[in-house]
């Protein structure tokens, strides 16, 4: 992709949002990511936010906007899991995870929208899981939040689809990050079991997904949720 357009990644310190960060760099775009700690790779302004946070998500934008311009690219991919059976799950693991990964998305969505409709043109890109989908004995919460992105996209696509903005969700199975290393090992190899392609993916894998949803040669596609899973969920 030959572009100069402007990027946010959530999450963009470690695992699949860094890997998404370096292909936007590698790509040419201008890219800027959130960060709780630590930094984005080289060549991306990081900005702090909580996505959890409205204020600090608005903050977050404004400072990208001073220095890059209008976000037309965003990628809402901080998440995270906090696994554990329905009957012991407490309010707090519920709440906790569906408003980062479903409320985050709510409040990194809308403050991109308004960009974005002003300029005519935007990406959005949601990062969901084959879990939404397939389900998954102790994700509960994180199954629920994800789930929602398909919703959250689909209704964005009939609301804004007529402003040159789409809005796709990407799928990914078993992705190699902290969040996968944390698993017991023995979790991990029923999961392998399950996967036609017979292994786990890189971040790399994801990335090049995300990138090609945000370029010209997906224009057209709008309300998709694209698998990127090895064909774990074949058919949800
Ligand atoms: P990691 O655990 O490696 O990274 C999670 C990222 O989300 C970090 O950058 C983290 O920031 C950020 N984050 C978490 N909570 C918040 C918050 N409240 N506000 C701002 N940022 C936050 O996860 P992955 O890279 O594995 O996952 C990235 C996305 O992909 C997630 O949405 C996940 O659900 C999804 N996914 C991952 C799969 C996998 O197999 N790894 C499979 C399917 C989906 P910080 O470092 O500051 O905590």
């Amino acid at each position: 992709m030959s572009s100069d357009r402007v990027v946010l990644v959530t999450g963009g310190n470690r695992g699949i949002g860094r890997a998404i960060a370096e292909r936007f760099v590698a790509e040419g775009l201008k890219v800027a990511v959130t960060a709780r700690s630590g930094e984005g790779p080289e060549g991306t302004l990081t900005v702090r936010a909580d996505v959890t946070d409205a204020a600090a998500v608005d903050a977050a934008f404004t400072e990208v906007e001073q220095s890059l311009g209008p976000i037309e690219i965003v990628v809402a991919n901080a998440g995270v899991t906090k696994d554990t059976l329905l009957m012991r799950m407490t309010e707090d693991d519920f709440d906790s995870v569906v408003a980062t990964n479903l409320g985050g998305t709510f409040r990194v969505v809308k403050r991109a929208s308004k960009g974005m409709l002003r300029g005519r043109w935007g990406r959005v890109i949601l990062i969901s899981s084959v879990v939404g989908l397939y389900g998954s004995a102790g994700q509960v919460n994180y199954s629920a939040s994800k789930s929602g992105l398909v919703g959250f996209a689909r209704s964005l696509t009939r609301e804004l689809g007529g402003r040159g903005i789409t809005a796709n969700v990407v799928a990914p199975g078993f992705i190699e990050t902290d969040m996968t290393a944390a698993l017991p090992e023995a979790t991990q190899a029923e999961y392998k079991k399950n996967i036609p392609a017979g292994r786990f993916a890189s971040p790399d894998e994801v990335a090049g997904v995300v990138a090609w949803l945000a370029s010209d040669d997906a224009a057209y596609i709008s309300g998709a949720v694209i698998p990127v899973d090895g064909g774990l969920g074949m058919g949800h």
